[in-house]
């Protein structure tokens, strides 16, 4: 560090604060596999295990030697990094790779076209984007049906059908004020005004269970649920409902209570009648496979049934966020599969860049997919070659050897999460709960708001006892685990599928001493000094 920027810090300073009161500010100056390595006092490596995985993207571990291996060739070869608004071939093979994991883990019934982003809440943004331009496309369309049989039952009323009376036309007549006895001519009139009111009132809006978390961006923040995050800017993009999906009819109500209607003419041989038209007002429905930073929350295939009903009978498309559970963590590339969530919309993101470069991809399923969406969205930096290339190799990675990996991440889990079962009969009093799947772990503790010793109460009454514990682990035992963001009672633990046997004794060992420490309330020793 230079000495000036030991007096100034003008890069989030009072971020860098607070990570300094809970004894988490260390500087991390090489990493391999799960290890990152801080220098101590006479500037020698000191090694932390790492279990925050760049918070899930690196499920191959850091700085993979095949992917830092094939990154310095790309790099020698002179490949043309940034070529918007060229062909890109690799962009393709990327997606044609996808696709056949789509094809093998969701059902080969369609295909998806795929969109490239940067990060996990631009990949979020672009689905919502793409939905919401569906959205008005469809209105579009509905209106132009609805303007086109107009026409048509002003014909016939014109040759003598008669405008024939039943509960819609009289609801339509109170709603638009209509005289007893209006003509065909005048009704058409008031299906043009309550159309257009209704129209104008109906602002898109999404649907999300409770405690989801999809980005931080304009767009994407409100479909995250954590009320801190979201509702300063509630101003600024669509809104979302939370839905609590684990109540059995609260999928079906939400849809029913978004539900709008336009009406229309129709005529047929009997004569001209009123009918409706379901208006489009639900953009999509989001949802995480495995919610992420809610504390790790597995869906189970009764919920995800009773979402992708409710949405099929609403035609309401349904954006399965895959950023944090896909690319293998739980066992298969995508969370979604084995619980048969097949979304219209898929995000990936974190581990897609190999825990090198920053990659991300929304797929759209085509028989959803407006190809106008390719001229009205675009990026500097998503698409390029060398991100591409890598995200392709990654991509190799995983599905090498027979989905070896993905084997891998279903073993390791199952030994980590076995380890922490352990902990909790161990320590049933501070321990609620271990969940998750494969390498995407929560290990939930206990409320602590009344603790005997004041500093773990206070810590705990202020939201940030994971991040005490967090200290703790760093500074005593040199483990990196770090809460999730909107359950800070929940320490996730999401490393590479490179973890050991060995690392793991290392991390119960960490553990345990906490678990005692939190047992015998000691909190003068889980704060530093
Ligand atoms: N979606 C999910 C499910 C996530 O977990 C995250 C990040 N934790 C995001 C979106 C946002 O990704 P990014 O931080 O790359 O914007």
């Amino acid at each position: 560090m230079s000495p000036e920027a030991e007096e100034r810090d003008l890069a989030e300073a009072y971020l860098g604060g607070l990570l300094a009161s809970l004894g988490l500010s260390v500087e991390y100056v090489r990493a391999e596999k799960d290890t990152l390595y801080r220098l101590d006092e006479e500037g020698r490596e000191r090694a932390v295990l790492d279990l925050v995985g760049g918070y899930g993207s690196t499920i191959l571990g850091h700085n993979a030697p095949e992917l830092v291996g094939y990154a310095k060739e790309l790099l020698d070869r002179g490949v043309p990094v940034h070529a918007q608004f060229s062909r890109h071939p690799y962009a393709n093979d990327l997606a044609l790779r996808i696709d056949a994991i789509v094809k093998r883990e969701l059902g080969p019934a369609e295909e998806y076209a795929a969109i490239f982003a940067n990060s996990g809440a631009e990949a979020v943004e672009i689905a919502m984007k793409h939905a919401e331009l569906d959205r008005i496309m469809r209105l579009a369309e509905l209106e132009a049906e609805i303007d086109a049989a107009a026409e048509r039952a002003l014909a016939a009323a014109a040759g003598g059908a008669p405008l024939l009376a039943d509960d819609t036309l009289r609801r339509l007549a109170a709603e638009a004020g209509l005289p007893a006895g209006a003509g065909t001519d005048e009704v058409a009139d008031g299906i043009r005004r309550i159309n257009a009111a209704r129209t104008a009132a109906a602002a898109p809006v999404f649907l999300a269970p409770e405690g989801s978390f999809h980005g931080k961006l304009v767009g994407s923040v409100q479909l995250t649920h954590n009320a801190g995050f979201r509702t300063p800017f509630g101003a600024l993009a669509a809104q979302c409902r939370f839905v609590p999906v684990h109540e059995p009819d609260a999928v079906a109500k939400a849809v029913e209570a978004e539900r709008r209607t336009l009406f229309a003419l129709a005529s047929d041989a009997d004569g001209v009648r009123v009918v409706e038209h379901e208006l489009p007002v639900i953009a999509a429905f989001v949802l995480e496979p495995v919610q992420g930073e809610a504390g790790i929350r597995p869906f189970d295939r009764e919920t995800v049934r009773r979402i992708q009903d409710a949405c099929a009978a609403a035609d309401c498309p349904v954006i399965v966020d895959e950023v944090q559970s896909g690319m293998g963590r739980t066992g298969t590339f995508f969370a979604a599969a084995p619980l048969g969530l097949r979304g219209d919309y898929i995000t990936l993101a974190k581990s897609l860049g190999g825990g090198l470069v920053k990659a991300a991809l929304t797929l759209v399923r085509t028989s959803r997919y407006r190809k106008e969406f390719e001229l009205v969205h675009s990026s500097t930096f998503a698409k390029d070659a060398f991100s591409t290339l890598i995200a392709g190799r990654t991509v190799d990675l995983l599905e090498a050897d027979g989905g070896a990996v993905y084997r891998k991440a279903a073993e390791r889990g199952a030994h980590l999460t076995a380890m922490l079962r352990g902990l909790q009969e161990e320590f049933p009093d501070v321990v609620r709960e271990v969940r998750g799947r494969g390498l995407m772990i929560g290990l939930v503790f206990h409320d602590q708001s009344a603790s005997a010793s004041a500093p773990i109460a206070e810590q705990s009454r202020a939201g940030l006892l994971g991040y005490a514990l967090s200290g703790y682990l760093l500074r005593v035992h040199d483990l990196r685990i770090l809460p999730t963001a909107s359950a800070t009672d929940t320490l996730r633990l999401e490393p590479s599928v490179h973890l050991t046997d060995a690392e793991t004794d290392r991390l119960e060992a960490g553990l345990r001493a906490l678990l005692t420490l939190l047992r015998n309330q000691d909190g003068d020793a889980l704060l530093p000094p």
